[in-house]
């Protein structure tokens, strides 16, 4: 039998970027612990798509596609899931896009577009989230997606470096001034993970063997590994844990 503290049921869990990827992974993984899921993401068949495919494990699957980086589209969605009797009581801020390029050759639209999505987007949907959750004085949990490039920097990854660093910040912000009102703010920092966001680096030999021969589990994450920490951090197991970023990492960051 599970442990009582890590059921979800009777929990609505609104889950961004989860018509693929880690985003779907971690709402499966917060289904299979009793939750009702809210999946999200931009592309309409994308997302219908990948709500069937819960839907056919026997989960119950809501929809909500809007962009994240879209204030009028967050406020608008969430009056939609308010009409519906909808209350989001764990929000998952996991949509996030990847640009590769060096700085000097980057545009501001292209920082701009980094930023709004892997950040601003975790300002937007998070304030209308955690108005309802103080309104409604139950608390809440907020888990923000985070990453390695949270603690470390790489080439060629600036706009995402500056803002997983500032996913990292904001997760502090959140709990400075929501933790008072029993709303968990967390980060999950996954290491490198076999998603869609990484094919091109799993195809690529140089890029692949160094993943392997840098991360001390030897191997690149599978987006369910992320499933056991989101459970933790969405669960009442989590409700003392405040303004965390934890890695699941395979022990990258813990070795040089
Ligand atoms: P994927 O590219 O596989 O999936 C991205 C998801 O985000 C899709 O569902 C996509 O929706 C959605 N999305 C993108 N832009 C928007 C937007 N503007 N509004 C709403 N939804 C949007 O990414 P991953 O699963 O690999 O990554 C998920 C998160 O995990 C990201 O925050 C990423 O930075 C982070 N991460 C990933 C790592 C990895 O190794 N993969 C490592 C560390 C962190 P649609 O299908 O409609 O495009």
């Amino acid at each position: 039998m599970s442990h009582p503290l890590f059921d979800l049921s009777g929990r609505t869990a609104l889950v961004t970027g989860s018509s693929r990827g880690l985003g779907r992974a971690i709402a499966e993984a917060l289904a299979e612990a009793g939750a009702r899921i809210v999946v999200n993401g931009v592309d309409p068949e994308r997302l219908a798509h990948g709500a069937e495919a819960l839907r056919a494990k026997g989960h119950a699957v809501e929809t909500a596609a809007f962009d994240v980086t879209d204030e009028a589209a967050v406020c608008d969605a969430f009056a939609r899931l308010d009409a519906a009797g909808i209350a989001v009581d764990i929000l998952v801020n996991n949509a996030g896009i990847q640009l590769r390029k060096p700085l000097v050759d980057l545009s501001l639209a292209e920082w701009d577009q980094v930023l709004r999505t892997n950040l601003t987007s975790a300002f937007l949907v998070g304030r209308e989230a955690a108005r309802r959750m103080i309104a409604r004085q139950r608390g809440g949990k907020i888990i923000n997606i985070g990453s390695l490039t949270s603690e470390a920097a790489r080439a060629t990854v600036a706009p995402y470096t500056a803002a997983k660093g500032g996913i990292k910040m904001l997760t502090r912000a959140m709990t400075a001034e929501w933790a008072a009102h029993g709303i968990q703010a967390n980060a999950i920092g996954p290491g490198y993970m076999a998603t869609e966001m990484n094919t091109a680096l799993i195809q690529n030999p140089d890029f692949d063997g160094w993943v392997k021969s840098r991360t001390p589990a030897r191997r690149w994450g599978l987006p369910n590994e992320l499933a056991g920490t989101a459970i933790f951090l969405a669960s009442a197991a989590s409700d003392y844990v405040n303004g965390q970023i934890l890695y699941v990492d395979g022990g990258m960051l813990a070795v040089l």
